[in-house]
């Protein structure tokens, strides 16, 4: 059924084995002077031997002005050829292609990244990086255009099968595209013709070092989703005349770091969010060169679709290829249920990208670590593992202890598996989670873990079935604050209200303005409830990533939930709460129902028992210290395969 997605396709004179591309996504993982690293090597080595057919190699800038990011891959001296050649070696010996994208962040970086001043075509701060860049003159343009050229020329000698420019997201090629960013009075701005001008003699200039025989591909945000930006119908004019130019492939994305909601593609954006764009350019452009679409797309099944109906020729997965790199395979041999599926939470990887820091995935914690960890080796000695916890720590655990070659067994005091990811994946845009829960549900059965649902695991149970080792994940329970009032029966949990056995009333106040405080107030908003938030702190959200942080708070905004920062509950009345704030104290009356979100604390009675009882234990998860899933799963992984 997956037969347009794994059909070979030609970029130019690239042949590729199947039409599914990682496209480029900065890791950090390089060196702090762009060099190619062991650890970058095996990720993208990682990703080949899953059976992708074109890896585009993250944003590789080509001059030291236009770095963006700490540890960013470079290419912008002749001494990173070696270390590039190294990593197309290691590519190709798996048999997939590989290109290198070729960029300039402009204004969208900081001095702090570079050392040097920012650069731009229009003195015009990024609206996110907000430092003022300095107006590029026309010799100044020439250079960067010489550096594209010349990292072109690096990428070829080190042995890539082709290059992307970077024209997307609001980076330095989209900037002269924009009249957003551009305003320009010299012949590199103002009308159309003269804002291409840039990208035009930028794309000409790589020709001429790559020559004829190499493939350009140009990546392009056919909707930059700003007030004054480009929109899909100047895109169609843009995407004509590259091909005019010679470009080979063209890629299309959306956004700029104005809009990166549309750029980092959270969960509350619609999977394949581009592909109806990429339709109309590959119209626009009659299918002269094929056309790349990126976007949110996970799904196998969706990418099947897109280029069966023809709206684009190849499908960009980039996260979903950081959650699981076999994806590709596991499409070749029918094993979509063992796909472990992005859940667009952005934790492991944009979230940590823009805090300057490595990428992992949340659900993956091999990614980024390919050189420390071996699945398919076994452990030297096999053990009786006991997992008690079905939780994301737990199955995690057993899965990693299974597939190391122990014995597991797995107790789970509730019928059901998941513990806390079924309650995660209740409140809005949060269903994904269910993708990992049915992913380690269907791999300990796989792998063969014995799982007993619905059982306490006793300590004389745990004696009797002598485990080499017990790991103890099991979990957290919702904290209750010392307010007057709190025993009153309009007092509720969060995690009630999303597991459904609290009785809600209309107007509702929700003490916590944490994560879990926020999303179970949009849910409530979602039923039609009027909800107030109530948190000590001087901001809500402050447990989550920013850019994810940015639009839950739109959404509270436009859900007219009310936020009140700053402010304690001192008491709980019948039909209210009384609320100190700075200014002094408020009464809310006209309240049904109260809900408590404060935070979790350690459910770890068994994990003390079996510690007093000198039996080998190893504690992971919330039952150690309540944090997020990403740290569950980690824990649950490293554990178990040390064991
Ligand atoms: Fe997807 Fe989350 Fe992993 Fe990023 S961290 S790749 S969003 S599952």
């Amino acid at each position: 059924i997956f037969e347009k997605l794994l059909e070979p396709i030609q970029i130019g004179p690239m042949k590729l084995r199947n039409r599914i591309v990682m496209p480029s996504m900065v890791t950090n993982f390089a060196a702090a002077d762009g060099a190619v690293t062991e650890r970058f090597k095996a990720y993208h080595q990682t990703r080949a031997k899953g059976g992708v057919g074109l890896i585009i190699v993250e944003a590789s800038y080509v001059h030291p002005t236009g770095k963006g990011f700490k540890n960013q891959l470079g290419i912008y001296k002749d001494e990173l050829v070696p270390g590039l050649r190294k990593l197309t070696e290691a590519v190709h010996f798996y048999g997939a292609k590989i290109a290198v994208q070729l960029y300039h962040a402009g204004r969208q970086t900081t001095s702090k990244v570079t050392g040097m001043n920012v650069v731009a075509p229009s003195p015009i701060p990024c609206p996110v990086k907000q430092e003022m860049p300095e107006e590029l003159s026309k010799e100044e343009i020439k250079e960067l255009i010489e550096a594209f050229g010349q990292a072109a020329r690096r990428a070829k000698e080190a042995g890539f099968d082709a290059v992307e420019i970077h024209g997307a997201h609001g980076y330095l090629l989209n900037q002269f595209l924009s009249p957003y960013s551009n305003k320009r009075t010299d012949e590199y701005g103002g009308n159309l013709e003269n804002r291409l001008r840039f990208p035009i003699e930028v794309i000409k200039k790589v020709r001429e070092e790559v020559g004829e025989d190499f493939p350009i591909i140009y990546r392009m945000s056919a909707e930059e989703y700003v007030a004054g930006g480009i929109t899909l119908e100047e895109s169609k004019v843009i995407a004509k005349k590259l091909v005019e130019v010679g470009i080979d492939a063209i890629h299309i994305s959306g956004g700029v770091y104005e809009s990166s909601a549309m750029i980092i593609q959270p969960a509350a954006i619609p999977q394949g969010c581009f592909i109806e764009n990429a339709a109309a350019i590959k119209k626009a452009i009659n299918g002269e060169v094929p056309v790349i679409v990126v976007g949110r797309i996970k799904d196998p099944v969706m990418a099947e679709e897109i280029i069966r109906e023809g709206k684009a020729d190849l499908v960009a997965m980039g996260r979903a290829l950081l959650s699981d790199p076999e994806l590709p395979r596991k499409v070749a041999e029918g094993r979509i249920q063992e796909i472990r599926k992005c859940i667009g939470c952005n934790q492991g990887c944009i979230d940590r990208l823009f805090q300057d820091i490595d990428i992992t995935c949340l659900v993956n914690a091999l990614t980024g670590h390919e050189t420390e960890f071996d699945l398919e080796t076994t452990a030297e000695k096999k053990k009786k593992v006991l997992v008690v916890g079905g939780g994301p720590a737990g199955l995690e655990a057993a899965r990693v202890a299974a597939l190391r070659g122990h014995k597991v067994v797995l107790y789970e005091q509730e019928e059901e598996l998941g513990g806390q990811m079924r309650i995660a994946a209740i409140p809005p845009h949060k269903n994904e989670i269910n993708d990992l829960l049915n992913y380690l549900i269907n791999q300990v059965e796989k792998h063969g873990v014995v799982i007993e649902r619905g059982k306490k695991a006793e300590i004389e149970l745990i004696k009797e079935i002598k485990p080499d080792a017990v790991i103890v994940a099991t979990g957290s329970e919702p904290v209750i604050p010392q307010i007057p009032g709190v025993e009153r029966e309009n007092v509720v949990t969060a995690h009630e209200v999303l597991n459904g056995s609290a009785n809600v009333g209309q107007k509702v106040v929700v003490i916590g303005g944490g994560l879990v405080g926020c999303e179970t107030a949009e849910y409530l908003a979602d039923r039609g409830k009027q909800v107030i938030v109530v948190e000590m702190l001087d901001d809500i959200a402050m447990d989550i990533g920013l850019l994810t942080k940015a639009l839950l708070l739109k959404r509270l905004v436009e859900k007219k939930i009310k936020i009140l920062t700053k402010s304690k509950v001192k008491e709980i009345l019948a039909d209210g709460v009384i609320i100190e704030k700075e200014n002094g104290m408020e009464q809310i009356t006209g309240i049904d129902t109260v809900v408590v979100a404060v935070g979790s604390k350690p459910k770890n009675d068994l994990l003390k028992l079996l510690e007093s009882e000198g039996i080998p234990v190893y504690p992971i998860g919330d039952c150690v210290k309540p944090r997020k899933i990403i740290e569950a799963i980690h824990e649950g992984f490293r554990i178990a395969y040390n064991l």
